[in-house]
């Protein structure tokens, strides 16, 4: 028997509707790319993503064409968000720090129809245009005074496009299955594979982005979302805000320390979410200024692991909680989120910076796994670590025309290419990327426990930790690391320091200084390209 429940399909354009409708004079602010604040409201930001698909569609635009974006978190981008999706196209945000090839690549695997970008990324656009085969027409999403000399051909201004339209546009409804956005995930081998995400799984990760024990957004929220718009939808945030009405605060190009805290001080920002290099960028600002925060009340931190020195720095000195969470693109990004069970109301506080180094307990909506290299489920122990498989309703069936071949297994499981642990009451714990375990000896060592030690060593800015070639245990870590300005430390300094909580074994065989550390394009450190500079050390073992 079938319930009697009416079968409205999960579509963007009631995020956006029912924001204005419900949340109408709630704020979005943005820093423009041209200087100045921009602020306007959730009723003005629907009106103008009608404008934007009326505007489209006089352009051309069909269901199912592809749109491709270049830009910083702001407003403008915000409306192709939203407009783009709810009149049945595909946003596709592009990531500006990958190599031209691969934005080329990538512009032209997508099909991208018309493509949207900030006056920042319009000499980026020069420089590949005449390669990209399928885009008709680029639109600079800037007002006529700012516009440009440029020499890309078929140029359009976003603020004279919308100002040609008026603001009522009736959505369509189709299938809530229809793909409304596509972002390529930057592997550090092959070419980057494109995840395609629907109507129905964003608006069901919104739901899970907003409930308490996920990322917790609420109409009393005033949120800046560090994380780019242009990184896994910008971790989910702009639909969950959108559903429950909470103030957005967009930094756009300026993701310095010092104008992130300015923002976050002049909007009362209480949450923010970002990746741990962002964090490091403020609050080394914050502490050389000897700033406080005065309503930062947590920030959220994913992408990589989050450090017990950087979780400590922002709940002890600045009274500010981590709440550290996992996923990736193809799973909307949202897997997990590290929030505490009645159980811990009374551990210490050290304690409890030891259960918010884990990546936390699966969403409802994830189901999650880990297997032995045999595909062999293993225990919930906290201790035996393995292949970390996840499933549900946003978690990608395969990526967008095929690329790479079947993603998943029969039974829809998707390997994230992540080792973790899990303990009994559910927490994950990522120890490794699959191929970034240290084999020594038939142990395996985490580089990130190894890496997140070595940053909490007085002295060390940052670190890498990769294995080289060993005669007699195959593969010992080498600690890679970066020194704080005006440092003088040593590299017995750092082992005496990670002797303090590693084992003998675990220890690195040596530590060398560089200058800087390679980085993807997401803010990831890049070990493939450490792992070849280094193939040839000669460890002093
Ligand atoms: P991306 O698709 O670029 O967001 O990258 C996803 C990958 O980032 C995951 O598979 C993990 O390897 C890594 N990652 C994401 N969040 C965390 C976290 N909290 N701790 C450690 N690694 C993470």
């Amino acid at each position: 028997m079938l319930g009697l429940m009416q079968d409205r399909p999960l579509l963007i354009s009631q995020l956006i509707e029912h924001a204005a409708l419900n949340h109408a004079d709630t704020e979005i602010v943005s820093r423009s790319v041209e200087g100045p604040i921009h602020r306007y409201t959730y009723k003005d930001c629907a009106a103008r993503c009608r404008k934007l698909a009326n505007a489209l569609t006089k352009l051309g635009t069909q269901q199912g064409d592809v749109i491709g974006t270049l830009a910083w978190n702001g407003y403008r981008h915000l409306e192709l968000y939203f407009g783009v999706a709810a009149m049945g196209a595909v946003c596709h945000t592009v990531n500006p720090r990958l190599f031209p090839e691969q934005i080329i690549y990538i512009i032209n695997h997508a099909e991208d129809k018309f493509f949207f970008t900030d006056l920042t990324f319009v000499p980026l656009l020069e420089a590949v245009a005449d390669k990209l085969s399928t885009v008709k027409q680029f639109i600079i999403m800037t007002d006529r005074a700012h516009m440009p000399e440029t020499k890309l051909a078929n140029v359009l201004c976003y603020e004279e496009l919308l100002d040609a339209e008026n603001d009522s546009y009736q959505w369509p409804l189709f299938d809530e299955n229809t793909a409304s956005s596509l972002c390529y995930t930057s592997g550090t081998t092959g070419n980057p594979k494109g995840v395609l995400f629907s109507h129905r799984s964003t608006m069901l990760h919104s739901y899970c982005v907003c409930m308490p024990d996920a990322l917790g957004l609420s109409a009393m929220d005033t949120m800046l979302p560090v994380v780019p718009m242009f990184h896994a939808n910008a971790w989910g945030i702009p639909y969950a805000a959108a559903m429950c009405g909470t103030k957005l605060v967009m930094p756009g190009a300026r993701m310095d320390g010092e104008a992130i805290y300015e923002l976050m001080e002049t909007e009362k920002v209480n949450l923010s979410a970002g990746v741990p290099t962002v964090w490091m960028m403020l609050l080394s600002y914050v502490k050389e200024n000897k700033k406080k925060f005065t309503y930062m009340r947590y920030t959220i931190i994913g992408g990589s692991a989050a450090a017990r020195s950087m979780i400590e720095t922002f709940k002890y000195d600045y009274n500010v909680e981590v709440l550290h969470a996992w996923g990736m693109t193809e799973t909307s990004p949202l897997g997990t989120s590290c929030r505490p069970k009645k159980k811990h109301e009374n551990l210490s506080d050290e304690e409890k910076v030891t259960l918010s180094l884990k990546q936390g307990r699966a969403v409802f909506g994830v189901e999650m796994k880990i297997v032995d290299g045999n595909g062999k489920d293993l225990p919930w122990d906290g201790k035996q670590f393995g292949n970390l498989l996840v499933r549900g309703p946003w978690i990608a069936s395969g990526y967008f025309k095929g690329a790479g071949g079947q993603a998943v297994d029969e039974d829809n499981w998707f390997d994230t290419g992540d080792v973790s642990t899990i303990d009994p009451d559910g927490y994950m714990q990522i120890t490794d990327r699959s191929k970034d375990v240290i084999k020594s000896g038939g142990e395996w060592i985490s580089s990130i426990d190894v890496e997140n030690e070595a940053i909490g060593c007085p002295g060390v800015a940052e670190a890498a930790v990769i294995a080289v070639p060993h005669p007699k245990w195959d593969e010992r870590p080498l600690v890679l690391a970066v020194k704080e300005a005006g440092s003088n430390v040593t590299k017995e300094q750092v082992i005496e320091h990670l002797s303090k909580t590693l084992a003998k074994w675990q220890l690195p065989d040596d530590v060398v200084f560089v200058d800087e550390l390679p980085h993807t394009a997401t803010g990831k450190l890049l070990k493939n390209k450490l792992r070849d500079a280094y193939k040839d050390y000669k460890l002093p073992t």
